[in-house]
């Protein structure tokens, strides 16, 4: 019988599920699904494969609902940046890519995704100056060869961000003005003509890969684009994605723009709903997050990248608390600088009690372990992963029971939250295949990825000389004037005549 259709069971583990520790159970898997879940030593069919998880913690495969392929060939390329500093250094860390750098660039974030418990993403990558067939089928199959789950969306955008923050192009002296001049974008009527063909064309299983709408920023997208992204998810039913409210500047730009909260203004364009994901929130107030709740919506929160560009910390218990679906994702490598949602959910609680002194107040460790498996997976839209039970996929993830970080087990949910950094990672398994077998990575050539990675990162570093001194020019400047409108918020005020 092949391998993959031969019925296995996990023996004797201690079961993390979403919601709740369940103990020492045998997990019977079929066909990629989990079939059964029972007391130690429960009858399975004859011919199963026998694991030996006396040894173990399993958990359901983590879910990152926010990260960026591209990303992963500019890890770590600034140190003291803001929001508005990296989107400026976009054009020389991930200028226009090949397919091939695309591949490359996700193939490096699933591996260490999948070495570090994580089996299925959300990754918003870059395909600018358009969509692409030949790209998203690079990206696509840089996640199917890997063995991890993922939705993927391109980002579209019809306006650079020197035009998106209000004032900005105003402040740049002539020369630069020029400078920044060609980085601007195609009419959005052609990226959604793109983007419309991309979906109709798709072929992919939708259970593993699928594709999503992702209009990068709602400052950097017409109205009518937005909306236009909006009839494309409903058309082809996939999910959208978008950032919102991520740095104080564009909470400020938004209101300035429209007049009222991003969020009040994207629901004015219908935008609101249950395949809608809004990546960070830190400038969310409670209308919004009512607004956010009250349609089904769910927020992409990614604290470390929050605290990394100095955007603030977003109130998790408070989304809760509106009836948002919370879900946790790293964000990018280039401001996180890692894609290790063990360490994203360390991050979320952390955060939450960096607020304030008051305990009640602060996200419970099970709140963060069910938004990083269960809230996340309904954000990518997956339906049956995050959880181990019958009927969900059998993505999971053996903890050593004998690392460090697990001994002794007092308490497992507090444990995975606060504590575990995936070094007790010994197995992870995606639809039945394990990915990860003894700590070693099945799917992926390490030592090969590593060096064609440096080779594209200096050719990429090559071609983007102008691009790298056109943004030491403006960075001086990006740096004075968006701190400075983020402080000046009584001028919204007024013009808001309030
Ligand atoms: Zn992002």
């Amino acid at each position: 019988m092949d391998v993959l259709h031969r019925p296995m069971v996990f023996r004797g583990g201690l079961v993390l599920d979403a919601t709740e520790y369940l103990g020492a159970m045998d997990i019977l898997v079929h066909d990629g699904m989990i079939v059964a879940i029972g007391a130690p030593g429960m009858p399975v069919p004859d011919g199963a494969a026998i694991i030996d998880a006396s040894r173990r913690l399993v958990h359901p495969g983590l879910v990152n609902a926010h990260t960026h392929g591209h990303g992963n060939l500019a890890r770590s390329m600034g140190d003291r940046w803001t929001l508005e500093l990296l989107l400026a250094a976009a054009p020389h860390m991930s200028p226009y890519l090949s397919a091939e750098e695309k591949r490359v660039s996700a193939t490096i974030g699933a591996a260490e995704m999948l070495l570090k418990g994580c089996t299925a993403c959300y990754d918003l990558f870059v395909e600018f100056p358009l969509p692409t067939e030949e790209g998203i089928a690079a990206v696509a199959d840089a996640y199917a060869q890997a063995g991890m789950r993922a939705a993927i969306a391109p980002m579209m955008a019809d306006m650079t961000v020197y035009e998106a923050i209000p004032g900005l192009m105003d402040v740049l002296p002539s020369h630069l003005k020029t400078a920044v001049a060609p980085l601007g974008l195609p009419p959005w009527q052609e990226t959604i003509e793109r983007m419309h063909a991309i979906l109709h064309n798709w072929q992919g299983d939708r259970t593993k890969v699928r594709p999503a709408v992702a209009p990068t920023i709602p400052l950097h997208c017409r109205d009518e684009f937005m909306v236009a992204c909006r009839d494309l998810a409903d058309e082809f039913d996939v999910g959208i994605h978008t950032h919102l409210a991520e740095s104080k500047v564009q909470a400020v730009a938004g209101t300035l723009r429209y007049g009222s909260s991003l969020t009040a203004h994207i629901e004015r364009l219908g935008l609101l709903g249950p395949r809608f994901v809004a990546a960070h929130g830190v400038w969310l107030d409670a209308d919004d997050m009512r607004r956010l709740g009250a349609n089904g919506a769910s927020i992409a929160h990614n604290p470390a990248s929050n605290m990394r560009l100095g955007c603030g910390v977003a109130d998790a218990v408070g989304m809760l608390a509106a009836g948002v679906n919370l879900a946790i994702g790293t964000d990018a490598a280039t401001c996180n600088d890692n894609l290790n949602m063990y360490q994203a959910l360390h991050f979320a609680a952390a955060a939450s009690h960096a607020r304030g002194p008051d305990p009640t107040a602060w996200i419970t460790a099970p709140q963060v372990f069910a938004a990083g498996t269960i809230g996340s997976a309904r954000a990518l839209g997956f339906e049956r992963i995050g959880r181990i039970a019958p009927g969900y996929a059998a993505d999971l993830v053996c903890l050593d029971l004998d690392a460090p970080t697990l001994i002794p087990l007092n308490e497992p949910v507090t444990q995975m939250v606060m504590g575990e950094d995936g070094t007790s990672v010994v197995d992870v398994m995606v639809a039945g295949r394990f990915v990860v077998r003894e700590r070693r990575l099945l799917t992926v050539d390490l030592p090969a990825l590593a060096a064609r990675a440096s080779a594209l990162r200096a050719e990429i570093d090559a071609r983007s000389v102008a691009s790298r001194r056109r943004f030491d020019a403006v960075a001086p400047i990006i740096g004075d004037f968006c701190p400075a409108l983020a402080r000046t918020e009584w001028h919204i005020n007024r013009w808001c005549g309030c």
